[in-house]
């Protein structure tokens, strides 16, 4: 046990003096993840926004409000599993992440779920979908997230099987808010799956 909070104590100390990408000119603070080490699902959403960079904890403006409702609507708090994002640094404005910036920060996410192995792994937005998608070898099934929400997609790794599922971001539903049901509903699945 030790032995992984060292590992992500390494990982969390890699990211805080990270020069890989333009973003460490402009971050107030890198977002490295928060959780339990041993969670059995990993939440990856998309990249700090303007809260989360003055905190440097993923999920605490807005949209993670949202998450935090969602997850109690399946009994969880976000001490019982793993928040992480695709990029560590907020993008300027809350643009979307370059190219470059998601070559140069995913190494972290790599290593993350490397260190938690997960067995369920729910993608929150877009670049957090086709990220995962790529990297689980499930390029060919990429699609609309409207098509691929709530679906369950089991891959074999070699540390074992997991289940990738991919959600809408939780900021959705802070502008439209029937989007919500959608969520709730998605979440549902996630329940089913622990
Ligand atoms: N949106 C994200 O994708 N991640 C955060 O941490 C906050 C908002």
């Amino acid at each position: 046990m030790h032995q992984r909070e060292d590992e992500m104590e390494d990982i969390a100390e890699r990211v805080k003096v990270c020069t890989r990408c333009e973003l460490c000119k402009t971050r107030t603070n890198p977002v490295v993840g928060v959780g339990s080490l041993s969670a059995r699902i990993m939440f990856v959403g998309e990249a700090p926004g303007y809260y989360e960079d003055v905190k440097g904890e993923p999920f605490v403006g807005r949209a993670g409000k949202v998450l935090d409702e969602l997850l109690a609507s399946i009994g969880l708090h976000r001490n019982d599993v793993y928040i992480v994002n695709v990029l560590k640094c907020r993008p300027p404005g809350n643009r979307n992440p370059l190219i470059e910036e998601i070559r140069a920060c995913t190494p972290y996410l790599d290593a993350q779920l490397a260190l938690i192995q997960p067995e369920i792994i729910a993608t929150l937005g877009n670049f957090s979908l086709a990220y995962i998608f790529d990297t689980f070898g499930l390029h060919a099934q990429k699609d609309k997230i409207s098509k691929l929400h709530g679906k369950v997609f089991t891959v074999s790794t070699i540390s074992g099987t997991k289940k990738i599922v991919p959600l809408y971001h939780p900021a959705v539903a802070t502008y439209n808010p029937n989007m919500m049901e959608t969520l709730l509903e998605d979440f549902k699945v996630l329940a089913n799956l622990l």
